[in-house]
């Protein structure tokens, strides 16, 4: 049994610590929205197609697939966040996407913010697929979880691929995708009203979160539309290694500037001066979108509110770590002109 329980332990943390190994993947689909057939009513009028929703796909490994269980372990992360104050409008955010076990205490911070955060739409911007295209877009009307369905603000989604043509939709490439939907438990549990825009990012270049930047805020119309960052830090450096890495990321970061981190990241990457480095940051794409975004949108500031790593947590291991860092672009207050 101990050999199974070994087993156990080393697919959490491979699964659920950080990434997962990117596998076979689905070749491109270009679903255009609201072409597929309508099926005809009992009197021969059109019927209203049911609508196309994207089923959970961790729920029952990222985090627990009961309802219950699952409000409960998030709204025992959200008490134990300190009081925190934003100190202006939350304009952008960041969170980690891991297992719960490992980083939700950490997203809790970010979202007990967001709650404060008036928004109509989220756009939550996951993984770089690495793939040629700035952005991929779900042509879904629902994402599912255990705590319900979240609409797709499809209305935004048309924009964003009508604002440029590296904005694709691929529906495949969402299915079985961890970083977009485990944020939404966490926005799920006050009862808000909102609808998402899922993302996963293309090849992470500054030039591509630009145009991302660009098209959210071209897309957003007259919305109140907040941008969701859903990345992890380092891949499976020491404990040691990655609490100084991602601290000065973090320091990076709070400098608020694109092009900085950017040229931190891919410099630490590729100077192997860190052991057993895979990523700085496995969704850069993201942060640099909501870092160029929040910008435009009148952001002065980053603040970075808590990290972690999974060596933190009980079950993890400090010779191969994720790192997990909380962060909110805000408007101060003063600085409002
Ligand atoms: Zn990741």
């Amino acid at each position: 049994m101990r050999g199974i329980g070994m087993i156990t332990v080393v697919l959490a943390l491979g699964l659920l610590a950080g990434c997962r190994a990117r596998g076979g993947e689905p070749e491109t689909q270009h679903v255009k929205a609201g072409t597929g057939p309508v099926p005809a009513g009992e009197s021969g009028k059109q019927a209203t197609p049911a609508p196309v929703v994207r089923p959970p796909a961790v729920a029952g490994g990222f985090y627990p697939s009961s309802p219950k269980a699952l409000r409960e372990m998030i709204e025992a992360f959200l008490a134990r966040v300190p009081d925190l104050d934003a100190g202006g409008q939350i304009v952008a955010a960041m969170a980690p996407h891991a297992g719960y076990v490992y980083s939700g205490q950490v997203a809790a911070y970010t979202h007990r913010l967001l709650q404060t955060a008036s928004f109509d739409t989220i756009v939550i911007i996951g993984h770089d697929a690495y793939r040629g295209a700035v952005a991929f877009v779900c042509p879904v009307d629902a994402f599912e979880t255990p705590l319900g369905r979240v609409p797709v603000d499809r209305d935004m989604v048309a924009r964003l691929q009508a604002y440029h043509r590296g904005i694709v939709a691929d529906r495949a490439i969402h299915a079985r995708e961890h970083t977009v939907e485990v944020q939404l438990p966490f926005l799920q549990v006050s009862g808000r009203k909102f609808k998402v825009v899922p993302i996963l990012f293309g090849v992470p270049t500054l030039d591509n979160a630009r145009i991302l930047a660009s098209a959210i805020r071209d897309a957003a119309g007259d919305k109140k539309v907040m941008v969701l960052a859903s990345t992890d830090m380092s891949h499976y450096p020491t404990y040691e290694d990655a609490n100084k890495l991602d601290r000065a990321t973090l320091d990076v970061l709070s400098g608020f500037d694109s092009r900085k981190l950017f040229a931190h990241l891919r410099g630490v990457e590729s100077s192997g001066r860190v052991g057993n480095l895979k990523t700085g940051m496995c969704a850069s794409g993201g942060v640099l979108t909501a870092i160029e975004y929040a910008r435009t949108a009148g952001a002065d500031r980053v603040k970075v509110l808590t990290y972690a790593n999974s060596g933190d947590v009980p079950v993890g291991d400090k010779g191969r770590v994720v790192g997990y860092g909380a962060a909110v672009f805000v408007k101060s207050a003063r600085g409002a002109d």
